[in-house]
Protein backbone atom coordinates (compact mmCIF):
# COMPACT_ATOMS: atom_id res chain seq x y z
CA UNK A 1 0.00 0.00 0.00
CA UNK A 2 1.22 3.74 -0.84
CA UNK A 3 0.09 6.91 -0.12
CA UNK A 4 -2.41 8.45 -2.98
CA UNK A 5 -0.48 11.36 -3.61
CA UNK A 6 2.97 9.27 -3.64
CA UNK A 7 1.40 7.14 -6.35
CA UNK A 8 0.15 9.80 -8.08
CA UNK A 9 3.27 11.70 -8.15
CA UNK A 10 5.27 8.68 -9.03
CA UNK A 11 3.02 8.57 -12.01
CA UNK A 12 4.11 11.95 -13.47
CA UNK A 13 0.87 13.66 -12.41
CA UNK A 14 2.23 16.37 -10.37
CA UNK A 15 4.79 16.79 -7.48
CA UNK A 16 3.58 15.60 -4.15
CA UNK A 17 2.83 19.08 -2.71
CA UNK A 18 0.41 19.10 -6.50
CA UNK A 19 -1.38 15.78 -6.13
CA UNK A 20 -2.25 17.00 -2.58
CA UNK A 21 -3.70 19.97 -4.13
CA UNK A 22 -5.48 18.29 -6.70
CA UNK A 23 -6.76 15.73 -3.85
CA UNK A 24 -8.39 18.82 -1.76
CA UNK A 25 -10.02 20.33 -5.03
CA UNK A 26 -12.25 17.41 -5.39
CA UNK A 27 -10.41 15.97 -8.27
CA UNK A 28 -9.18 12.56 -7.66
CA UNK A 29 -11.27 9.42 -7.81
CA UNK A 30 -9.80 6.32 -6.13
CA UNK A 31 -12.49 3.22 -7.40
CA UNK A 32 -15.00 5.73 -8.74
CA UNK A 33 -15.07 7.60 -5.41
CA UNK A 34 -14.22 11.17 -5.21
CA UNK A 35 -11.47 11.26 -2.62
CA UNK A 36 -10.51 14.98 -0.87
CA UNK A 37 -8.90 13.91 2.67
CA UNK A 38 -5.40 13.18 2.82
CA UNK A 39 -3.70 10.13 4.04
CA UNK A 40 -5.73 7.23 1.88
CA UNK A 41 -3.77 4.49 0.78
CA UNK A 42 -3.95 2.49 -2.11
CA UNK A 43 -2.65 -0.29 -3.76
CA UNK A 44 -1.97 -2.20 -7.06
CA UNK A 45 -5.69 -3.39 -6.95
CA UNK A 46 -6.92 0.20 -6.90
CA UNK A 47 -8.37 2.12 -9.91
CA UNK A 48 -7.07 5.59 -9.69
CA UNK A 49 -8.74 8.47 -12.05
CA UNK A 50 -7.35 12.07 -12.19
CA UNK A 51 -10.18 14.47 -13.36
CA UNK A 52 -11.81 11.33 -14.79
CA UNK A 53 -8.65 10.04 -16.24
CA UNK A 54 -7.09 6.68 -15.06
CA UNK A 55 -3.85 7.16 -13.89
CA UNK A 56 -1.72 4.07 -15.16
CA UNK A 57 0.47 2.71 -12.58
CA UNK A 58 3.77 1.03 -14.95
CA UNK A 59 6.91 0.13 -14.43
CA UNK A 60 9.45 2.66 -13.48
CA UNK A 61 12.50 2.41 -15.35
CA UNK A 62 15.90 4.27 -14.94
CA UNK A 63 18.58 4.56 -17.46
CA UNK A 64 22.04 6.24 -18.20
CA UNK A 65 22.96 7.37 -21.31
CA UNK A 66 26.47 8.58 -22.99
CA UNK A 67 24.53 11.39 -25.32
CA UNK A 68 26.46 11.37 -28.56
CA UNK A 69 26.72 15.35 -29.93
CA UNK A 70 23.61 15.95 -33.02
CA UNK A 71 21.30 13.93 -30.77
CA UNK A 72 18.19 16.73 -29.09
CA UNK A 73 17.45 16.17 -25.77
CA UNK A 74 13.40 16.01 -26.36
CA UNK A 75 10.87 13.29 -26.99
CA UNK A 76 10.44 14.56 -30.30
CA UNK A 77 12.04 16.96 -33.06
CA UNK A 78 9.44 18.31 -35.23
CA UNK A 79 12.80 18.49 -38.02
CA UNK A 80 13.31 14.87 -37.35
CA UNK A 81 16.17 14.77 -35.93
CA UNK A 82 17.63 11.77 -33.75
CA UNK A 83 16.39 13.00 -30.33
CA UNK A 84 17.92 10.84 -27.05
CA UNK A 85 13.97 8.96 -26.54
CA UNK A 86 15.06 7.11 -29.74
CA UNK A 87 17.77 4.95 -28.09
CA UNK A 88 14.84 3.43 -26.09
CA UNK A 89 12.25 2.74 -28.78
CA UNK A 90 12.69 -0.89 -28.20
CA UNK A 91 11.11 -0.74 -24.51
CA UNK A 92 7.55 -0.80 -24.39
CA UNK A 93 7.61 1.97 -21.77
CA UNK A 94 8.14 6.10 -23.00
CA UNK A 95 11.06 7.01 -20.82
CA UNK A 96 11.84 10.81 -21.46
CA UNK A 97 14.69 13.04 -20.31
CA UNK A 98 15.30 14.85 -16.99
CA UNK A 99 16.95 17.57 -17.92
CA UNK A 100 18.42 18.59 -20.94
CA UNK A 101 21.46 19.05 -22.78
CA UNK A 102 22.22 20.83 -25.63
CA UNK A 103 21.96 19.08 -29.28
CA UNK A 104 25.89 19.40 -29.84
CA UNK A 105 27.16 18.28 -25.81
CA UNK A 106 27.49 15.04 -25.14
CA UNK A 107 27.61 12.76 -21.80
CA UNK A 108 25.72 11.92 -18.72
CA UNK A 109 21.98 11.88 -18.95
CA UNK A 110 19.26 10.30 -16.90
CA UNK A 111 16.18 9.13 -18.79
CA UNK A 112 12.93 7.62 -16.70
CA UNK A 113 9.47 7.34 -16.66
CA UNK A 114 9.51 8.61 -13.12
CA UNK A 115 7.66 11.36 -13.12
CA UNK A 116 8.22 11.90 -8.84
CA UNK A 117 12.07 12.04 -9.40
CA UNK A 118 12.06 13.87 -12.26
CA UNK A 119 10.02 16.48 -10.39
CA UNK A 120 12.82 16.34 -7.57
CA UNK A 121 15.67 16.19 -9.49
CA UNK A 122 15.01 19.22 -11.62
CA UNK A 123 13.63 21.41 -9.07
CA UNK A 124 16.20 24.51 -8.01
CA UNK A 125 15.83 23.74 -4.49
CA UNK A 126 17.47 20.27 -4.79
CA UNK A 127 20.11 21.67 -6.48
CA UNK A 128 21.74 18.30 -8.03
CA UNK A 129 25.63 18.83 -8.98
CA UNK A 130 26.32 18.85 -12.13
CA UNK A 131 29.98 18.81 -13.59
CA UNK A 132 30.73 19.33 -17.38
CA UNK A 133 34.45 19.98 -19.25
CA UNK A 134 34.21 22.42 -21.76
CA UNK A 135 37.58 23.05 -24.33
CA UNK A 136 37.42 26.62 -24.96
CA UNK A 137 39.24 29.37 -27.23
CA UNK A 138 41.51 31.14 -25.44
CA UNK A 139 44.18 30.53 -22.80
CA UNK A 140 42.13 30.79 -19.74
CA UNK A 141 43.11 32.23 -16.40
CA UNK A 142 42.76 32.48 -12.49
CA UNK A 143 40.57 35.64 -13.00
CA UNK A 144 38.23 34.21 -15.27
CA UNK A 145 38.24 30.50 -12.59
CA UNK A 146 37.39 33.18 -9.53
CA UNK A 147 34.72 34.98 -11.46
CA UNK A 148 32.90 31.98 -12.44
CA UNK A 149 33.36 30.48 -9.31
CA UNK A 150 32.44 34.00 -7.66
CA UNK A 151 28.83 33.63 -9.37
CA UNK A 152 28.53 36.00 -12.50
CA UNK A 153 25.66 37.79 -14.22
CA UNK A 154 24.23 36.12 -17.60
CA UNK A 155 21.45 37.76 -19.36
CA UNK A 156 19.49 38.86 -16.38
CA UNK A 157 20.47 36.32 -13.75
CA UNK A 158 23.10 35.72 -11.30
CA UNK A 159 24.73 32.01 -11.09
CA UNK A 160 25.25 30.25 -7.79
CA UNK A 161 28.69 29.92 -6.51
CA UNK A 162 30.16 27.35 -8.43
CA UNK A 163 33.73 25.17 -8.70
CA UNK A 164 35.91 25.64 -12.06
CA UNK A 165 39.88 24.59 -12.38
CA UNK A 166 42.00 24.77 -15.10
CA UNK A 167 42.66 21.15 -16.93
CA UNK A 168 44.58 22.42 -19.71
CA UNK A 169 45.95 25.69 -21.05
CA UNK A 170 47.64 24.92 -24.80
CA UNK A 171 48.98 28.92 -25.44
CA UNK A 172 49.90 28.36 -28.80
CA UNK A 173 46.76 26.72 -30.03
CA UNK A 174 45.19 29.46 -28.07
CA UNK A 175 42.56 26.71 -26.45
CA UNK A 176 42.12 25.36 -22.68
CA UNK A 177 40.28 22.91 -21.17
CA UNK A 178 38.33 23.79 -17.49
CA UNK A 179 35.68 21.52 -15.29
CA UNK A 180 32.93 23.27 -13.90
CA UNK A 181 30.51 22.47 -11.24
CA UNK A 182 27.46 23.99 -10.56
CA UNK A 183 24.30 23.05 -8.69
CA UNK A 184 21.50 24.74 -11.42
CA UNK A 185 20.62 24.13 -14.99
CA UNK A 186 19.71 27.10 -16.98
CA UNK A 187 19.60 27.19 -20.35
CA UNK A 188 22.49 26.98 -21.85
CA UNK A 189 24.28 28.36 -18.86
CA UNK A 190 27.62 26.70 -18.86
CA UNK A 191 28.40 28.07 -22.62
CA UNK A 192 26.85 31.62 -21.16
CA UNK A 193 28.87 31.74 -18.22
CA UNK A 194 32.28 30.75 -20.05
CA UNK A 195 31.31 33.16 -22.47
CA UNK A 196 31.03 35.90 -20.04
CA UNK A 197 34.40 35.81 -18.93
CA UNK A 198 35.54 35.81 -22.61
CA UNK A 199 36.14 31.98 -23.12
CA UNK A 200 33.40 30.66 -25.48
CA UNK A 201 33.05 26.99 -25.87
CA UNK A 202 34.58 25.00 -28.42
CA UNK A 203 33.05 21.47 -27.06
CA UNK A 204 30.92 20.73 -24.13
CA UNK A 205 30.92 17.29 -22.10
CA UNK A 206 29.11 16.16 -18.94
CA UNK A 207 31.05 13.83 -16.78
CA UNK A 208 28.77 13.72 -14.14
CA UNK A 209 25.06 14.19 -12.81
CA UNK A 210 24.88 13.87 -8.93
CA UNK A 211 27.35 10.82 -8.74
CA UNK A 212 26.18 9.49 -12.23
CA UNK A 213 29.08 9.31 -14.61
CA UNK A 214 29.45 7.41 -18.09
CA UNK A 215 31.95 5.16 -16.52
CA UNK A 216 32.27 1.93 -18.89
CA UNK A 217 29.52 3.70 -21.76
CA UNK A 218 30.69 4.73 -24.94
CA UNK A 219 28.99 7.43 -27.07
CA UNK A 220 25.40 6.24 -27.63
CA UNK A 221 25.91 3.34 -24.85
CA UNK A 222 23.71 3.12 -21.70
CA UNK A 223 22.92 0.99 -19.15
CA UNK A 224 19.83 0.71 -16.35
CA UNK A 225 20.32 2.22 -12.67
CA UNK A 226 21.16 -0.60 -9.99
CA UNK A 227 17.84 0.46 -7.56
CA UNK A 228 20.59 1.51 -4.92
CA UNK A 229 21.76 3.71 -7.63
CA UNK A 230 17.93 4.80 -7.73
CA UNK A 231 17.83 5.18 -4.29
CA UNK A 232 20.99 7.45 -3.63
CA UNK A 233 19.22 9.64 -6.44
CA UNK A 234 16.48 10.51 -4.41
N1 LIG B 1 25.15 24.10 -20.17
C1 LIG B 1 25.17 24.35 -21.50
O1 LIG B 1 25.50 25.44 -21.94
N2 LIG B 1 24.81 23.36 -22.33
C2 LIG B 1 24.46 22.12 -21.92
O2 LIG B 1 24.15 21.26 -22.73
C3 LIG B 1 24.46 21.89 -20.53
C4 LIG B 1 24.81 22.90 -19.68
Amino acid sequence: MERLQKVMAHAGIASRRGSEKLIKEGRVQVNGKVVTEMGVNVSNKDSIKVNDIPITKEQTLYFVLNKPRGVISSVGDPKGRKTVVDFFNHIDQRVYPVGRLDYDTTGVLLLTNDGELTNQLTHPKYGIEKTYIAKVTGSIDKQAIKRLEDGLDIDDYKTLPAKARIMDVDKRKNKSMVELTIHEGKNHQVKKMLKTVGFPVEKLNRTQYGFLTTEGLQSGEWRELKSFEVNKLR
